[in-house]
């Protein structure tokens, strides 16, 4: 935990294609007095996710953090006539009631994709606890084009002042239509899933890294060849992505010097995401960081079932004591080399030492501990194959000079030094800087630790990977 305090989360939710959604069925005139709300929370830009906890207690006997029941839906039921005369239509499916102004032909298509959405949630989280009435678990979902048919129709409630993106309450959400078509049903899967996480009192439902973070995780989307949609896809390309940009701002965060340990994403407070939209990246990140590490995600997983509402945070952080070193370290890690589909279990370090470096894999240990002032002599020999396009791209140790990954050609043997910890502390997180060494080389120890190698290559690009080389180092005198 100290680690994780000192630096430092795929489900495929395959679903059919969209079909049209049923129409609405009778209406009814809209509460006057919705269910006493809870916080409202604005997405992304302004979304301070700081809900206390309303909802009913869990029994401490049997499922001690979840509710046996859900509360009582007691969403407005607007007057679809009155709305069709104001140029809003109602379009629903089995999880949302959506009222919009959109033109039917892109309102018709949502419905369907979020019954989808809400399986994948159930796969990754659970089944929902039952409504009190038996009902299905269904939200209204308000996407505007025009706020102020809405605002008109009486269906955003007055204290939802400003809507920047969007907001979710209970078993509502609302929005503004975005620019993009793939932003504006990525927000509204954004929103579905607020709904879905917060009806529950979960155990971290305050914690905006981790509800943004899984919001973006699940909101964000593709089509497969056949027209089924997936959710929680780690994107390998922007384009399909219009309007997301979240690696990019990571990206542009390092640049600018401004890396987020764990520890520091793990603070972040909700006002704060209003001013900086890199928060729901970072939030991003470290959700689909810990769900793909391989020392992480076992544990991560069950986040929502074992983490302790009443002390959330130690709780959480005990999850990962066994590995809090290796996890903040991969996380420094992956904060400075994110890309396009970064492949985060095979770029994980290995930390068994081997003398045989695999092409398929980030930084591995050696076990050879080195000195400061002392040189050493390093060779390699070997073979991988690093991608097969017309015909293989085979390296050897010096590597690949036609192709170059951060500056240095692919395939080619680096090295770095894990540092020693100080006595009673976990090892410093200090992983980034490079030494090129390729089949052989002399190096003198920047600073004690233990020497890492691996080859080169695109840290999007190593699942193609074989092959590995056999290393000997010796101490010079
Ligand atoms: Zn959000």
């Amino acid at each position: 935990m100290r680690t994780l305090l000192i630096v430092s989360v795929l489900l495929l939710g395959c679903g059919d294609p969209p079909a049209p959604p049923r129409p609405v069925a009778k209406p009814s005139p809209r509460k006057k007095s919705p269910p006493s709300p809870p916080v409202v929370v604005q997405e992304p830009v302004d979304s301070p996710v700081d809900i206390p906890p309303t909802l009913p207690e869990p029994p401490a006997s049997t499922s001690p953090f979840r509710p046996p029941l859900l509360p009582d839906d007691a969403r407005p039921r607007p007057d679809l006539e009155a709305l069709a005369l104001k140029g809003i239509r109602c379009y629903e499916s089995k999880h949302i009631r959506l009222f919009t102004d959109l033109p039917e032909d892109l309102a018709a298509t949502f419905p369907p994709l979020v019954d989808r959405l809400h399986e994948s949630l159930e796969a990754y989280f659970g089944p929902l606890p039952s409504l009190p009435d038996g009902g299905t678990f269904q939200v209204n979902g308000y996407l505007m084009r025009d706020r102020t048919r809405f605002d008109a129709a009486q269906l955003v409630p007055f204290d939802l002042s400003q809507i920047q993106h969007g907001r979710h309450r209970g078993y509502e959400f609302w929005m503004n239509d975005q620019t993009s078509d793939y932003y504006r049903r990525h927000l509204l899967f954004h929103e579905y899933t607020h709904c879905f996480m917060t009806i529950t009192p979960h155990a971290l439902r305050s914690r905006p890294w981790y509800i943004e973070g899984m919001a973006e995780r699940f909101a964000t989307h593709q089509f497969d060849e056949s027209g089924r949609i997936r959710f929680d896809v780690f994107p390998d390309t922007p384009v399909g992505f219009e309007g997301w940009g979240r690696i990019q701002l990571v990206r542009e965060a390092i640049r600018a010097g401004e890396p987020r340990t764990a520890p520091a994403v793990f603070a972040m407070v909700g006002a704060d995401f209003a001013t900086d939209n890199r928060l729901y990246a970072w939030s991003w990140a470290m959700c689909r960081f810990l769900e793909d590490h391989p020392l992480a995600q076992k544990q991560f997983r069950t986040v929502s079932q074992v983490v302790d509402p009443n002390d959330p945070d130690r709780s959480f952080l005990r999850l990962f004591r066994d590995a809090e070193a290796e996890i903040a370290q991969d996380w420094w890690l992956f904060a400075h080399h994110l890309c396009d589909g970064f492949d985060v279990e095979r770029a994980a370090t290995t930390f068994t030492p081997s003398l045989n470096i695999r092409a398929n894999r980030g930084w591995q240990s050696t076990g050879l501990r080195v000195e400061p002032g002392k040189t050493y002599h390093l060779s390699a020999a070997g073979r991988c194959v690093l991608a097969t396009t017309t015909k293989p791209w085979t390296s050897e140790p010096d590597g690949i000079s036609i192709r170059y990954n951060e500056g240095r050609p692919i395939g080619r043997l680096l090295a770095t030094i894990r540092p020693d910890p100080a006595p009673g502390q976990p090892p410093p997180v200090n992983m980034l800087d490079e030494l090129s060494l390729g089949s052989s080389a002399e190096f003198a120890a920047p600073r004690s630790g233990t020497l890492y190698l691996r080859i080169n290559d695109f840290w999007n690009d190593l699942a193609n990977n074989t092959g590995h080389y056999t290393v000997s180092v010796t101490p010079l005198p």
